[in-house]
């Protein structure tokens, strides 16, 4: 299965928090980052009193099922040492699924498509710069770029994989 996956970090050293992301995905077994988009930087969404981001997206092909998935994310957040603070406050490491192919999920603890991809300019334009047709497995995701123009994004550095 292939997952598109967003990272986020707005504490520390952000580009080292995001390598530490995408060793850690590539060190589980069958499971591998095989796309990166560039890094770029944007400003705090809900809570603005908090350092500006890191965010990319990249896709991972893995052996694993999508809670299992959801599983490994989580894991990689507290190894790197996420804790749980304010809903959308400052995070060390933040992983999010946002599509398993084009697999509709609506678990308890997962959901897939992430239910807000589609609001958030840090999500669409990297997953652009990477398929730059505006679609993912038959998802046309660049029908609401438009819709988030307003949110101020930049890019900020690169990540080899
Ligand atoms: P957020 O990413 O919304 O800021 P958290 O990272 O704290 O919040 O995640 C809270 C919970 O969201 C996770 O424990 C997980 O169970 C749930 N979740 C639901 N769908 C997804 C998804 N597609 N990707 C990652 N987490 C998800
Ligand atoms: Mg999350």
């Amino acid at each position: 299965m292939n997952y598109i996956i967003s990272l986020g970090t707005n504490m520390g050293d952000k580009k080292k928090n995001l390598e530490k992301a995408i060793d850690s995905l590539n060190n589980i077994p069958y499971t591998d980052v095989i796309k990166a988009s560039s890094i770029y930087e944007t400003e705090p969404v809900g809570y603005l009193r908090q350092d500006n981001f890191y965010n990319i997206i990249i896709e991972v092909k893995s052996q694993f099922e999508p809670h299992e998935m959801l599983g490994i994310c989580l894991g990689i957040e507290s190894g790197i040492g996420r804790i749980r603070g304010i809903k959308n406050g400052p995070r060390i490491i933040d992983l999010d699924i946002i599509f398993a192919e084009d697999k509709k999920i609506k678990t308890k603890n997962l959901i897939v498509p992430h239910p807000r991809y589609n609001e958030r300019n840090f999500i669409l334009t990297p997953l652009l710069e990477i398929y730059s047709n505006g679609e993912y497995c038959g998802i046309n995701f660049k029908k609401y770029i438009n819709d988030v123009k307003n949110q101020k994004i930049k890019t900020a550095d690169k990540i080899l994989v």
